[in-house]
């Protein structure tokens, strides 16, 4: 090939290439189909711990209506006084009566500000989504424990990103976000849980996946169950404070 011919290949092949180029850009500029839907106007909470005007409030300081003992369809038994409602020791978990499946929730809590015992032993309480994917509420001020079983903990599945805590008998925050798990017909998980934590407005759980059930004595196993489940609270024995409890099915 002469080197004139070998020079005009070159100009071919480079102008070839540079449409291709300009082609595939052009391919990604396409713009997505535009949403056919406008998103719904809601009014949000007075400050950002407020529920906005399309969430489902929990426990709003006054009673425990929407709520029943987590494994009897009886009251709860959790003693509400002054806008909170604290763990009764030994009268177990309670549990929404409500189902939810896919949410955006709001917790607040609070362990005892007189401090007693070590690890997980102190303020220790839990926030289980669908009844089964515990995110760890633990006085974790000053409190060493396993790093999967402090404050935030997705409970012996990751620990927080970072430790968030306050001070014993402070007022604490979780807004979480969910994702439930999905199940094929033969009960097999085909999709795990997602869950994102913010801890008093800190983000500890970035979108992780959920390996299943968070016992403390056995590893992580899912076990099939609905697309909804109740919002579980426990009872581990410490008198441990909540408080305006709301919820967004998503
Ligand atoms: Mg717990």
């Amino acid at each position: 090939m002469s080197s004139r011919a070998l020079a005009a290949l070159s100009i071919f092949l480079l102008a070839a290439c540079s449409s291709l180029v300009v082609n595939q850009n052009a391919q990604q500029a396409e713009p997505f189909p535009p949403p056919k839907n406008e998103p719904p106007i809601i009014t949000p909470g007075k400050t950002d711990s407020d529920p906005p005007s399309d969430a489902i409030v929990l426990f709003d300081g006054k009673d425990l209506s929407k709520w029943r003992q987590a494994y009897a369809n009886a009251e709860a038994k959790w003693r509400v006084a002054d806008g909170y409602v604290e763990v009764v020791p030994r009268t177990g978990d309670i549990a929404t009566k409500e189902q939810f499946g896919d949410c955006q929730l709001h917790v607040e809590w609070a362990t005892p500000s007189v401090v007693k015992g070590e690890g997980q032993e102190r303020g220790n309480s839990g926030v289980f989504l669908m009844e089964r994917y515990e995110v760890q509420v633990l006085d974790s001020y000053d409190n060493k424990t396993y790093y999967h079983g402090q404050a935030g903990a997705i409970y012996k599945q990751y620990a927080p990103l970072v430790n968030a805590s306050r001070k014993p008998g402070e007022w604490q925050s979780y807004d979480i976000v969910f994702k439930a798990p999905k199940f094929d017909e033969q009960g097999k998980v085909t999709e795990r849980a997602r869950i994102t934590v913010f801890h008093n407005g800190v983000l500890i759980q970035n979108n992780v996946e959920i390996y299943g059930n968070t016992w403390h004595d056995r590893p992580a196993l899912y076990i099939a169950h609905g697309p909804k489940a109740s919002l579980k609270l426990q009872d581990h024995g410490d008198p441990v404070r909540y408080r305006n409890i709301w919820i967004r099915p998503l």
